[in-house]
């Protein structure tokens, strides 16, 4: 099967111009004019841009949390319709299950049959053992060059001291592993949700109060120092706030190979979200927590400068009803996450692009090249060119539209950016040569989507 994709104006992380892309089976294999000779079906893309599909690094489908679970990989058609096509997902390591038999077991569990976009996936240490480090430089021999480790969370299992995040970035190191961390300070927010619960303050408001910027900031700085004790780069996810930015941005400017991601939701959202009433708030509550206005515009200047390499979701699809309410009397239980695999591309646009503080090529960067390089799928993925997967989106500027709850294949009970305006949208979206989605609609398979292994140190690839 060829098809050609005629008209559409081809917007890369370095540059735009009009043409056609030929695509045969799975794959592009020319871009030009003159191509409609080889082509049996042609789809016409005027009026439109096409973008590569997005690739979402920090997603949590089917992730435990305190005795509860997020949605699983049958909601994955809600990142396609969103512009999304590949995802690389964070493996959760259930106790006394190494890391390699726990991708097993996630792929087998929950991905396989039921993705619905391409996937891989990130090691995430949730028990700490002597073999960890013996394993962890074998992870690239099942495809998984990236690794996560918290530095939060105490009292769980998954919080690591600065002991073993330092072997964990040695052991990285020998075998080009990405070490990303969860920097924030575990014992400053252990103390404060003790003295929150102790005077009473109970209301999710109090999440932000217990988990203020500096201690976002003192950890991605003392992770910073373990990475450069250790000569092995670093991979700081979901960065929220001014302090820690810079701090990922002085550090590479000083030569270290030091990279941050930020978050949709702290680009747009701030912290009077927590303080809706009626447990509304309990919507909102994700670590790091929502900011106030000034960081948000650090975070937009941070990927406009490219301080920030990429934007991931940081998607964990907990229902407010049943699940946040596990928290409604101590918002210390409420489960850590909101959705928004599928509003990535629209959260760019609209409040980046069309305000003129993103150009197109930095959207296109954030939201899909730098992720593939720095995950290693890079250039199959993230990329429109010859020889690349034929996953992208025909981008329609001209849409406009709200945020609604009631459109979204998510499956969980709200949206996080309910009622916000949305200009432009992906009208149509193609995963290796197929058209899986059109105009918010989901049009592919159940089990459509593909393991995709990742090589090591995708960061080796970023070129910047
Ligand atoms: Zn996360």
């Amino acid at each position: 099967m060829s098809l050609l994709i005629k008209n559409g104006i081809i917007v890369t992380s370095l540059d735009e111009y009009k043409a056609d892309i030929l695509v045969e089976g799975e794959k592009i294999i020319a871009i030009g004019e003159g191509l409609d000779g080889r082509a049996r079906e042609i789809v016409d893309a005027a009026g439109m841009y096409v973008l590569p599909g997005g690739i979402d690094q920090h997603t949590h489908f089917a992730l435990p949390f305190g005795g509860t679970y997020t949605r699983g990989f049958e909601t994955t058609n809600a990142a396609i319709v969103g512009g999304t096509t590949t995802i690389v997902d964070f493996v959760p390591q259930p106790k006394g299950m190494s890391l390699r038999e726990s991708v097993a077991k996630h792929i087998e569990e929950q991905a396989k049959g039921k993705a619905m976009v391409d996937y891989s996936f990130h090691g995430m240490v949730m028990d700490v053992t002597n073999e960890l480090f013996e394993e962890i430089p074998k992870l690239p021999e099942i495809g998984i060059p990236t690794l996560k480790m918290f530095m939060a969370y105490k009292g769980t299992p998954f919080m690591c001291d600065d002991g073993v995040i330092f072997r964990g970035l040695q052991a990285a190191k020998k075998a080009g592993v990405t070490m990303m961390v969860h920097a924030e300070n575990g014992d400053i927010i252990d103390v404060l949700q003790k003295q929150c619960v102790e005077a009473g303050q109970l209301e999710p408001k109090y999440h932000a109060v217990s988990r203020p910027p500096i201690v976002e900031t003192e950890c991605t700085s003392r992770a910073i120092t373990l990475a450069e004790a250790a000569g092995a780069p670093l991979f700081v996810v979901h960065v929220s706030c001014i302090g820690a930015m810079e701090a990922i941005r002085d550090a590479f400017a000083k030569g270290l190979p030091i990279y941050g991601e930020t978050c949709p939701h702290y680009m747009v959202l701030t912290v009077d979200n927590l303080a809706k009433p009626d447990f509304e708030g309990a919507k909102y509550v994700c670590s790091p927590a929502l900011r106030t206005p000034e960081h948000l515009e650090a975070m937009w200047q941070a990927v406009q400068k490219g301080w920030l390499q990429v934007v991931g979701s940081d998607h964990c699809g907990f229902n407010w009803k049943e699940q946040k309410h596990i928290g409604y009397y101590d918002f210390t239980k409420i489960p850590n996450g909101a959705p928004g695999v599928e509003n990535r591309l629209a959260i760019l646009w609209t409040y980046g692009v069309e305000k003129g503080r993103i150009t197109r090529q930095r959207l296109v960067d954030v939201f899909a090249t730098a992720p593939a390089k720095f995950n290693g799928i890079f250039p199959r993925k993230g990329h429109i060119g010859v020889g690349a997967d034929a996953d992208f989106v025909l981008f329609d500027p001209a849409w406009k539209g709200r945020i609604a709850v009631e459109n979204s294949l998510q499956g969980v009970d709200f949206s996080s950016y309910e009622g916000m305006e949305q200009i432009g949208r992906a009208d149509k979206v193609f995963l290796r040569g197929k058209l899986v989605a059109e105009k918010g609609i989901f049009l592919g398979e159940l089990g459509q989507g593909s393991f995709i292994k990742g090589e090591p140190y995708g960061t080796a690839y970023s070129g910047l």
